[in-house]
């Protein structure tokens, strides 16, 4: 797989691998596991609180534990039906996009980027960003469809159950919508959250300073990622990381599943 050995190559000496709401790619990342790089396998869980959407990491949980992977089952497919949505009312207005398309560009998980690409293949927008204003698939846009979202309290706890430690993925990125309060940062933190990612490319560094005081305050973590998507987005892997210290932290709190190395 590309992604480890583009993240060796970024310097790296341990990557999280955490598609959304799937575990279906590490089999392929830790066979290609390149000399002198670790591998935490993850998901990072699409969620919700009050109608705002929230992700929540979770890292080295046992993936056969029946209630987590259940709930994993539940959130696939209800994405597989919502993108079906949002292809169809494509169609509807004569767009050229298709089911069997979107699913060609996607490697693992339906997402709104690969409909977005397709939109970018049939020279509909120019890119990824464009697909996701208001005329097309952004949030509450014209062909945008909701999809069903875990209780995000309820996905800490059901991380933790399967012997996960479960991270709050970009607390407060505000440019990618609403976002929770700290009261729910708190109730999180009373089911078992472990940490906050703070150094994330959608926080300024007044968000960063407020997240920080936050998880002093809870005894939480703090992690930072890159949040690396490939090609979609301009991040690149390795912009931010995780302290060594917050990283024994969390291998030390995991039960469900080692750290890998080759
Ligand atoms: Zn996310």
């Amino acid at each position: 797989m590309q992604l480890v050995r583009e993240a060796r190559d970024a310097g790296l000496d341990v990557v999280a691998l955490t598609d959304h709401d799937t575990t279906a790619g590490w089999e392929d990342a830790a066979a290609a596991l390149p000399p002198g790089l670790s591998l935490v396998r993850g998901t990072e869980l699409s969620c919700s609180r009050g109608g705002i959407s929230l992700h929540l990491l979770a890292y080295l949980f046992d993936p056969a534990e029946p209630e987590f992977a259940a709930v994993r089952r539940g959130l696939r497919d209800s994405r597989v039906s919502r993108a079906e949505r949002m292809i169809e009312m494509l169609a509807a207005d004569g767009h050229p996009v298709s089911w069997q398309q979107v699913r060609a560009l996607a490697e693992g998980t339906v997402g709104r980027p690969h409909i977005a690409q397709a939109l970018m293949a049939h020279g509909l927008v120019g890119s990824v960003d464009e697909a996701f204003a208001p005329e097309w698939i952004g949030t509450r846009g014209r062909y945008w469809a909701a999809k069903s979202e875990l209780d995000v309290v309820e996905g800490v706890r059901l991380v933790v159950g399967a012997g996960g430690v479960a991270v709050f993925a970009h607390p407060a990125a505000s440019r990618r919508g609403r976002t929770v309060g700290d009261d729910v940062i708190a109730l999180m933190a009373d089911a078992g959250l472990a940490g906050l990612e703070v150094d994330h490319v959608d926080h300024d560094d007044d968000e960063r300073a407020h997240l920080r005081g936050v998880a002093a305050d809870l005894g939480l973590l703090v992690t930072g990622s890159s949040d690396f998507h490939g090609d979609n987005k301009t991040v690149r892997l390795g912009d931010h990381v995780t302290s060594e210290a917050a990283y024994d932290d969390i291998v030390a709190r995991a039960t469900g599943l080692e750290v890998l190395a080759s």
